[in-house]
């Protein structure tokens, strides 16, 4: 199992690669899979947001977790053209905070900067149905005077 490097029908590229374990995070370390990891094979997943069926490549994983050092608990979500646009609203979302931790007072009775922001964390509901912040959905609906 240790040296396995099966390949694939459709070509060249391996669907499973051994695991550099000393390579990840130091959290990854802490990791129960640390102790029993020993490659990576390619997980099949479908995109929460569109439906598309898609792989998280052996390759894409040793990169994830041995280059970015993500975590090993980490995995795929959404394909590549989901993923991008929801890093797109994040980072919308994210200016929106810092903006909103400095002009506040301003900003409560801006109704279009209101708007646009709540615009913002609806459509998060298509990308993390899971990880809604409610508490700010609610403070917009209430500084907007809606229901
Ligand atoms: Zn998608």
């Amino acid at each position: 199992m240790n040296d396995a490097m099966s390949k694939h029908a459709e070509g060249d590229r391996p669907t499973s690669i051994p695991a550099d374990p000393s390579q990840w995070s130091d959290q990854s370390k802490q990791s129960v899979a640390f102790h029993f990891r020993r490659d990576y094979s390619d997980k099949p997943y479908t995109c929460w947001r569109c439906g598309a069926a898609c792989v998280f490549t052996a390759q894409d994983q040793k990169y994830t977790y041995e280059v970015k050092k993500a975590s090993i608990d980490q995995s795929r979500k959404h394909c590549p053209a989901c993923w991008s646009e929801s890093h797109q609203l994040r980072a919308a979302m994210v200016h929106n905070e810092t903006r909103w931790a400095s002009e506040k007072s301003t900003l409560q009775t801006d109704r279009e900067f209101l708007s646009g922001w709540l615009d913002l964390l609806t459509r998060w509901k298509e990308f993390e149905p899971y990880r809604q912040d409610v508490a700010k959905i609610n403070m917009l609906r209430g500084l907007l005077g809606l229901k």
